[in-house]
């Protein structure tokens, strides 16, 4: 049987005895960072693979930064710590792993980030489809825009800014839709609640630049990389416009949780026929075979889990 544990304080506990006090600047002020990771179960290979466990904790080390807080771990460390927690669960399933790296200080009234104590902790829980819908998914135009850089720093994720994404998906969702693309203060796309996008046009794929207020994703790098390395399409970086994703071949949403998803319409109005498009489909079986340690060429993605016989 799987056992349900948290690395907190420093150590491996059971979940249950992982708790903070409501004195936490973090619980207050959103001022944490996280991750969000998949562990890959593959069946026939008997086999726990994370999928780029380095680049997650190099994003997670850079929010801390952006945060002023010091964790004591470095990126080799913290992959170490996870794969620890993960031996120690033995969970044998599709997993998602939360990082998160907090202010722990127990006080309340100061909004400054200097001078305040950081912790570090992480959990792992069985994950399997981020959303709900076959084939390709309706997405509508949130009337929440993206937060700006000017507001709070978007590349990386930071807890506080989640309240942005979670307005906008609750309004989506709410509205009898399945995600909500949001728009930069200035009108230009920049991304999902949770994901990145990317629109196909005339055989070209375009995604919007990270200075459009999006998540430096890693999903985001990988489907650049496979739409060079396996379709031979350069992806080119650039504002797109509201308007552009509506006369859109294809039209696709990427993320840790969200996997390749595509986007059959847009507030109502179908993108393409309205199906999975030939280049969403290609990258995104690639992707989804990869991940789980099935493609030896994108193996280096794929860390490991030695677990017990
Ligand atoms: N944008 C936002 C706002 C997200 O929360 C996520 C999920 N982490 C992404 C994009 C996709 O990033 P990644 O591919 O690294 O999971």
């Amino acid at each position: 049987m799987p056992r349900e544990l948290a690395f907190f304080r420093g150590a491996i506990v059971p979940i249950a005895e992982a708790k903070v006090s409501v004195m936490t600047h973090a619980l207050h002020y959103g001022t944490a960072v996280f991750e969000g990771i998949r562990g890959n179960w593959n069946e026939e290979q008997g086999k726990l693979f994370v999928f780029r466990i380095a680049e997650h904790y190099d994003r997670l080390l850079q929010g801390c930064r952006m945060l002023m807080m010091d964790i004591p771990y470095t990126t080799e460390q913290l992959c170490a710590i996870t794969i620890e927690l993960l031996q120690s669960c033995g969970y044998r399933q599709d997993l998602y792993i939360r990082p998160l790296a907090y202010k722990s200080q127990e006080l309340v009234a100061n909004l400054r980030l200097q001078d305040l104590s950081s912790d570090f902790t992480l959990i792992a829980v069985p994950f399997g489809a981020y959303i709900d819908a076959e084939g390709a998914i309706d997405c509508t135009t949130s009337s929440w825009r993206r937060i700006d850089d000017t507001v709070i720093p978007p590349r990386v994720k930071i807890s506080g800014h989640y309240v942005n994404s979670i307005l906008a998906k609750t309004e989506a969702t709410l509205a009898g839709f399945d995600e909500a693309i949001m728009l930069t203060p200035d009108g230009d796309v920049s991304e999902g609640s949770g994901e990145n996008l990317f629109m196909v046009t005339n055989g070209e794929i375009f995604t919007p630049p990270v200075a459009d207020n999006n998540l430096v994703g890693i999903t985001r790098d990988s489907a650049i990389t496979l739409a060079r390395e396996e379709l031979g399409i350069d992806v080119v970086e650039r504002r797109i416009r509201r308007s552009e994703l509506y006369l859109a071949d294809e039209v696709f949403l990427t993320g840790t949780a969200a996997h390749i998803t595509p986007v059959g319409s847009l507030d109502r109005r179908p993108i393409g026929n309205g199906e999975v498009g030939p280049i969403t489909a290609q990258i995104r079986d690639t992707y989804v075979d990869l991940i789980s340690g099935n493609n030896p060429k994108y193996l280096d993605w794929c860390t490991e889990v030695p677990l017990e016989a």
